[in-house]
């Protein structure tokens, strides 16, 4: 069975109108509704047991629903990641908040959050976050909805894995979308997670099996980006990549498994 670390559903009611919008900022087309019910029904046609949801608070008004709406579709097969923006004046007690309502990690996004990486006022939620055991999918690189900015580009996402290396951060798109030269430059072979999230369709499959089989073979996690992605095509794409055996199962299941049980408190 595999675990999907990488996925997007929204309320139902909101839903209906994020995804025909999304569709149109990044001319992209998505492969279910993007409601939890869809998932779950993906999930059942391609054998994954488990996805995690990440979602994008773009105000910090949006924490609490975000908190509320994850606890209420929380289950064995759903792992909601909530939300905070950096420009909440109560954000260490939103961190607090959500590690005590049992949730594994967060998601945040640079271009959703205007944020870069590297600014200092991020620190404190980085430092907190680990400290709680929280970890952090990162959208990192460059995004298909917007023009290319410097928010979490391999240099800046180095700089912080040695200011917070303790925090269990994961890359996601394979270190940076778009921007994997860099990715091979600075942060294949270090303490980090990257997850093959709408990697594969742009990635030629020679750099991508380089980059991953010479990353730590614990470190690589799969994510479909669904619904931007079909989950059984992405899983797919990781197959054809006919990669050791061991290091596929650890990629579809084992990692993300590891990640999600070290978490439990
Ligand atoms: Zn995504």
């Amino acid at each position: 069975m595999t675990i999907d670390f990488h996925t997007h559903v929204f309320p139902d009611a909101v839903a209906a109108h994020a995804i025909p919008a999304l569709e149109a900022q990044g001319n992209v087309k998505a492969a279910l509704n993007g409601t939890v019910q869809d998932l779950l029904q993906s999930m059942d046609r391609h054998h994954i047991s488990q996805s995690v949801v990440c979602s994008i608070a773009t105000q910090p008004k949006q924490f609490q629903p975000i908190l509320d709406w994850s606890r209420s579709v929380a289950s064995e097969r759903i792992i909601p990641l909530p939300s905070l923006h950096p420009e909440s004046t109560s954000i260490l007690d939103e961190l607090q908040t959500i590690h005590d309502h049992g949730f594994p990690g967060i998601k945040l996004h640079p271009y959703y959050q205007s944020f870069y990486m590297d600014e200092e006022r991020l620190l404190p939620i980085f430092k907190k976050s680990s400290e709680l055991g929280l970890f952090i999918v990162m959208h990192c690189g460059y995004d298909i909805g917007f023009p290319r900015e410097e928010r979490a580009n391999p240099q800046q996402i180095k700089q912080l894995i040695r200011a917070v290396p303790s925090l269990k951060l994961v890359a996601s798109h394979l270190g940076a979308w778009q921007q994997w030269d860099e990715v091979v430059q600075h942060l294949i072979g270090e303490d980090i997670y990257l997850d093959l999230a709408f990697v594969l369709d742009f990635l030629p499959t020679e750099q991508a099996v380089a980059m991953i089989t010479t990353h730590p073979g614990d470190r690589i996690l799969f994510g479909s980006d669904s619904p931007w992605a079909d989950q059984g095509e992405a899983v797919q794409q990781v197959r054809d990549l006919h990669l050791d055996p061991n290091l596929t199962e650890r990629i579809l299941h084992t990692n993300g498994k590891e990640l999600l049980t070290s978490q439990k408190l």
